[in-house]
């Protein structure tokens, strides 16, 4: 046996810090652009920011911050928040994000489990930090996310980040670091049970934000100028506050206030070319262009994620404004990103409607990721565009293992997302549920998503949830949920009616409620749980013809609420 012979590169660690200093060096003068608490907009560099971000470092040391002590943030994107991620991660320190918009209860249970020694807050969330401060008397400091004239009037007593920063010259170092030493801790939303951390190392996240930035990922470069709709409380903003610094391109912060008007403003002034976000709040920003009859001057491409994009939003994108949607999927133990709708050379010569059907869908996985099907068997399902399975993934960076527990969540060395979900022959992925929402109609599945899609595309819908409700016959069978535009009207047998030609028979929606609104969790997705809760008295129509033939037993008359 010979023995292997080692390469002969150098040794350099992949780090977070690493990424800030190729773009203060490299592309020192690009601008980072924020919209403030205070009302004004800040610009600064790539060179300021990092200069900063060791300011900060400094200020953290001098408080006693180790390396691999966790440092939180809650905060709007900003320019302070990009300076928070560096500074704390380019000393070896742990960025902790939190979701501000989770119950208070959830925060403090995450500030107190993350063992988190300072909290940097922005000014907004001031009475949420009066909340938790008296619940997590292990956190050493709040810290203000503003100068001594900007800080809020509190119970709590709080540190200003300007005076800490500004008492620092900058004179620093990032010290060497080992890749695999932690970087940042996210939490998942929770819906069911406790937040769970997912820690991402340094070697996970850059390698993350090489991933991101590749051209058929989310394409960014030095040409591009990038607001990121996708808070950096949610998974580090799906990487962009990495993959700008990697590639040098533009960043503009929007803040706090993401309504349609404040985004496109923004847009408009600084140029912006690349944004990224969840449906819903391109919901806003496309309402308010019909309204305001506005155009994009500079925005050509756009990422939806974190819920299933509607197929008619990306046609609007696409036919009436010019935007490229990518549409992509990921989750917060994946870092997040998994899959993007991007076509090859072979499909892009195909037929347009062709291709639109692939673009709907979640798409291809990008080097890092690897991903299967498997049914319950635990068997890999053929790629098929057919058979609906639990989808697995693997990969460097996808999670091993959750914060402070021990037993692996994977199976066979792959991580269960919880999804369930088809690929067809092309290698694209599509997501039809979570696993315990799926609807299960005479033993056989129907995609949640794929109904509330086609409500979607229906002139009178707002917004649609489609959930399971208890059947003699079917077991289950499909309610849709709807929350109509203001100002449109649409009867339950027209939407019924609408579903004719667009999906099979069989998944066509037995019934329709109409609702003022949909429970949203933290993140901005359907609560399934709570819909199904609400609706747990609901009788199909359907069911109660079916019960003359065979009564409904008490039991099969509630609807499944849990799985
Ligand atoms: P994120 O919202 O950033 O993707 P989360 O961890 O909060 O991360 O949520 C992950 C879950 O969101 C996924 O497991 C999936 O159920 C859902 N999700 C994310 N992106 C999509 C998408 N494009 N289509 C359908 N579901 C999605």
């Amino acid at each position: 046996m010979t023995t292997p012979l080692a390469g002969q590169m150098m040794d350099v660690p992949l780090t977070v810090p690493s990424l800030l200093a190729h773009a203060a060096r490299h592309f020192g003068s690009t601008e980072i652009v924020s919209r403030r608490i205070e009302g004004d907009l800040h610009r600064y560099t790539y060179r300021d920011c990092e200069k900063r971000a060791k300011q900060l470092a400094q200020a953290l040391i001098a408080l006693g911050v180790e390396p691999g002590e966790r440092v939180a943030t809650l905060a709007w994107n900003g320019y302070r928040h990009l300076e928070a991620y560096y500074g704390t991660t380019g000393f070896g320190a742990v960025c902790h994000t939190i979701n501000p918009r989770l119950f208070p209860d959830q925060i403090a249970y995450i500030i107190n489990h993350a063992d988190d020694a300072y909290v940097l807050f922005d000014t907004t969330f001031a009475p949420l930090v009066d909340v938790l401060a008296p619940q997590c008397p292990k956190v050493r400091g709040w810290i203000a996310l503003a100068d001594e004239a900007h800080l809020p009037v509190m119970q709590t007593p709080v540190l200003s980040y300007e005076t800490l920063v500004t008492a620092q010259d900058g004179n620093y170092e990032w010290p060497p670091i080992d890749e695999r030493q932690a970087s940042y801790l996210c939490y998942t939303s929770g819906t069911t049970g406790n937040p769970k951390g997912a820690l991402y190392s340094h070697r996970s996240t850059v390698l993350h934000a090489f991933g991101a930035a590749l051209p058929d990922a989310m394409s960014l470069s030095a040409r591009d100028c990038v607001l990121p709709v996708v808070p950096m409380f949610h998974v580090n903003a799906w990487g962009i506050p990495h993959s700008a610094p990697l590639t040098g391109a533009k960043l503009v912060f929007p803040g706090k206030d993401l309504d349609g008007k404040s985004l496109y403003e923004l847009m408009e002034s600084e140029r912006v070319t690349y944004s990224a976000g969840v449906p819903t709040v391109w919901l806003g920003l496309l309402n308010y262009l019909r309204e305001a009859k506005g155009r994009f001057s500079s925005l050509n491409r756009t990422v939806i994620g974190g819920s299933a994009c509607p197929p008619a939003m990306l046609r609007t994108f696409e036919d009436d404004y010019g935007v490229q949607v990518i549409h992509a999927w990921g989750m917060t133990e994946m870092s997040p990103l998994g899959t993007l709708s991007k076509l090859t050379w072979e499909q892009s010569q195909r037929p347009l409607e062709e291709q639109r059907k692939l673009l709907e869908k979640q798409g291809h996985v990008l080097y890092g990721v690897d991903m299967k099907i498997v049914g319950e068997d635990g068997r890999e399902l053929p790629w098929d565009g057919v058979a609906f399975g639990d989808l697995h993934v693997r990969g460097p960076w996808v999670i091993d293992r959750y914060f402070r527990k021990d037993d692996s969540p994977l199976v066979d060395g792959w991580f269960p997302t919880g999804d369930v979900a088809t690929i067809d022959r092309d290698s694209f992925l599509h997501i039809t549920d979570r696993s315990k929402d799926v609807i299960k109609s005479g033993g056989e599945w129907i995609s949640s998503i794929d109904i509330e899609n086609v409500a979607i595309a229906h002139p009178a819908v707002a917004e649609a949830a489609c959930i399971a409700c208890a059947h003699p016959k079917w077991t289950e069978r499909p309610l849709l949920v709807v929350v109509k535009r203001p100002g449109f009207d649409v009867t339950r047998d027209e939407l019924i009616a609408f579903y004719e030609g667009k999906v099979a028979k069989w998944w066509i929606p037995d019934d329709v409620a109409f609702v003022d609104e949909l429970p949203h969790t933290a993140t901005g997705k359907l609560q399934k749980l709570k819909l199904r809760d609400i609706f747990r008295d609901h009788v199909l129509p359907s069911a109660l013809e079916e019960e003359k033939d065979c009564p409904l037993t008490p039991l099969a008359r509630g609807n499944p609420v849990s799985r």
